[in-house]
């Protein structure tokens, strides 16, 4: 047996049978850098899915590594948030800054479920109720409270929400009810609805709403312009809290705005954070209004949350960020990739649609007979990609869609380089198709 395969084979011995692997032949990557990786048998990847949009820079950035590297010469690796952590302070003054939230703090933890769970908390703290609101196909992560939210219940893993939780359209333009509306017919007809389940579903004294701007293991779906701000509208009226969850959107991957919510002219009361901002580094937060923050007394320490190496890693990475002007990059290459993507779409039967913002865009696969949703296709799309030495990622309501989400320090070259890999192994696969 290869090494590779008895590695697979203790892999699925002491693993859980449901942690997914990509790939027929999952590999396992071993190097890396800038955009590339290396997997163990010597194969070359550029990486456009970074980890899960966790290598927001890409792979052994200096600044990075050299920030990591003076925190680890201190000797002090952890200290618990019961002292005080410089590195926590500068980053939260950073990201209370830029969250454009009144009078914002910060609370640091180490994952994007734990920031959801603080801020449901937080909210239901405040408001001293368990209700909240969420959007059918949402995912919010893995713990009792955020599986409660989450509205797929494939994702959820439950058949019920241990919260007292109501689902809203809002990314389903899909059903058929909604076929042929215009974005403002569905947009009023999703308020009306929300007013529908505000009267007669809840107590009306429901905490908040929890809302990812872009929904992401949803397959890069969005809301239509309007129906955040329309909502937000209908919450502040019963002083219902809008959360953000900008564990995918954050930190100017849709190039236009810094925050995913950005693009919705919604500014919230809480946002959740994880993934990027740490370039592969754990780490996850809250930022929210002051008087929600501090509200809730007894949340006290996080023991691991924002430890002095993630702290250092975080602030290199956002001053990166910050100082090269990664949005606006975000926002070039993201362009390239998604108007190539669109010009070429037509050619391709297999494709049903090319979504996405920024560095944050997908491909949604379809029978090319029925028009329904192909799972198949789009792991075969996977397969081929690989192949062709890209990696990309799987998601969408019905495991349809690969999501593309590249280092927004991506350069033209590999936007070409990679744009010509997913072209191609579409070819490859519409070939096979029809
Ligand atoms: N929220 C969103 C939007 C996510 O995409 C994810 C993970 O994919 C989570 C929360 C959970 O984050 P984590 O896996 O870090 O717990």
């Amino acid at each position: 047996m290869s090494e590779h395969a008895n590695l697979l084979k203790r892999h699925r011995a002491v693993m859980p049978s449901w942690m997914a692997l990509n790939y027929s032949e999952p590999i396992e990557i071993v190097g890396g850098k800038g955009s590339r990786v290396t997997d163990a048998e010597g194969n070359g990847y550029l990486d456009f899915f970074t980890g899960i949009l966790t290598n927001m820079l890409g792979y052994d950035v200096p600044e990075v590594r050299e920030a990591v590297e003076r925190q680890l010469a201190t000797g002090v690796v952890h200290t618990s948030t019961a002292y005080l952590v410089r590195g926590q302070i500068e980053l939260a003054e950073k990201v209370a800054r830029l969250s454009g939230i009144p009078d914002a703090k910060v609370f640091f933890v180490n994952s994007g479920t734990e920031a959801n769970e603080t801020a449901l908390l937080l909210a239901a703290y405040a408001r001293r109720s368990d209700q909240v609101l969420a959007l059918r196909q949402s995912y919010h992560g893995r713990s009792f409270g955020t599986a409660g939210v989450t509205g797929n219940r494939a994702w959820r893993n439950l058949p019920y929400s241990p919260l007292n939780a109501h689902f809203l359209h809002g990314a389903d333009r899909h059903l058929p009810q909604f076929a042929g509306m215009s974005d403002e017919a569905y947009v009023d007809a999703c308020v009306h609805d929300l007013r529908h389940v505000l009267a007669t579903a809840t107590g009306g004294d429901v905490a908040a709403l929890i809302t990812e701007p872009i929904q992401g293991v949803g397959g890069f779906t969005m809301p239509p312009e309007g129906l955040l701000a329309a909502y937000k509208s209908v919450l502040d009226e019963a002083g219902i809290l809008f959360i953000s969850d900008e564990v995918q959107t954050g930190w100017g991957r849709t190039g236009e705005n810094f925050w995913g919510i950005g693009n919705h002219g919604v500014t919230p009361d809480m946002m959740t954070f994880a993934k990027g901002l740490g370039n592969g580094f754990t780490i996850g937060g809250v930022v929210a209004r002051g008087d929600l923050m501090d509200g809730l007394h007894a949340l006290g320490i996080s023991t691991f949350g924002g430890n002095p190496v993630s702290m250092a890693a975080a602030n290199a990475t956002l001053d990166y960020v910050l100082d090269h002007d990664l949005r606006a990059n975000a926002a070039k290459q993201g362009g390239t990739l998604i108007g190539g993507l669109r010009s070429a779409a037509g050619r391709f039967p297999v494709v049903g649609d090319v979504r996405g913002k920024g560095l944050m865009f997908a491909i949604e696969l379809v029978d090319p007979g029925t028009g329904e949703p192909s799972p198949p296709l789009a792991a075969a799309l996977m397969e081929a990609a690989r192949e062709r030495g890209l990696l990309i990622g799987k998601g969408g309501l019905y495991g349809n869609v690969v999501r593309m989400a590249p280092p927004m320090t991506l350069t033209d070259a590999e936007a070409a380089e990679g744009l010509g890999v997913l072209i191609a192994s579409l070819e490859a696969v519409n070939g096979e198709a029809v």
